[in-house]
C-alpha cells in the first residue's frame, strides 16, 4: 500500500520491539499503522525468520501465555499454578483472568491437568502446572 492511499488510516509509527524467541533477544526495529488493526509495514534487525515471523504476530496478532494460579478444596497446597497451554490473543487476557478467578478444583491436582477448556469462549486451555495432593 502507498502513504498517499491511506489518508484514512492513523499515521505510521515506529518501534523497537525486543524479539523474546530466543535468548538473544534481537532489538528490531518496525514501522507500523497502529490502531484496532495494526499493520507491518516493514522492519529491520531480526536476526532470523523466527523473528521476522514473531514480528509480524507481535505488531499484528500478538498472542500471550497466562501464569496465574486457582483455589484447590482439600489438598496439602491452597493453591495449585495453572497457565494457559497455547498461546492466547493478547486482547483476551484479562477475559480469561475473570473467567479464572472463582474457580476451586478438587485436589488431587497433576501437572498437565485440564483444569478448564475454552475460559471466556476462547479456544485455549488451562493445564496445572504443579502437584497438590489430597489430604
Ligand atoms: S530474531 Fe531470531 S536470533 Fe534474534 S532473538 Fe528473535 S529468534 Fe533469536
Amino acid at each position: 500500500m502507498r502513504r498517499h492511499e491511506m489518508s484514512d488510516a492513523a499515521a505510521p509509527t515506529l518501534g523497537k520491539f525486543i524479539c523474546v524467541v530466543c535468548p538473544n533477544g534481537c532489538v528490531i526495529d518496525a514501522e507500523f499503522i497502529p490502531g484496532s488493526k495494526p499493520k507491518l509495514i516493514s522492519f529491520a534487525n531480526a536476526g532470523c525468520s523466527k523473528g521476522e515471523r514473531w514480528i509480524k504476530q507481535e505488531i499484528e496478532t500478538p498472542m500471550r501465555t497466562i501464569s496465574t494460579s486457582v483455589l484447590v478444596k482439600g489438598g496439602d497446597y491452597v493453591c495449585a499454578s495453572v497457565r494457559t497451554k497455547t498461546p492466547i490473543p493478547l486482547e483476551r487476557v484479562m477475559d480469561v483472568m475473570d473467567a479464572l478467578k472463582d474457580i476451586v478444583i478438587e485436589a488431587p491436582v497433576h501437572i498437565g491437568q485440564t483444569i478448564i477448556s475454552s475460559p471466556a469462549g476462547i479456544d485455549a486451555e488451562i493445564i496445572a502446572t504443579r502437584e497438590v495432593a489430597k489430604v
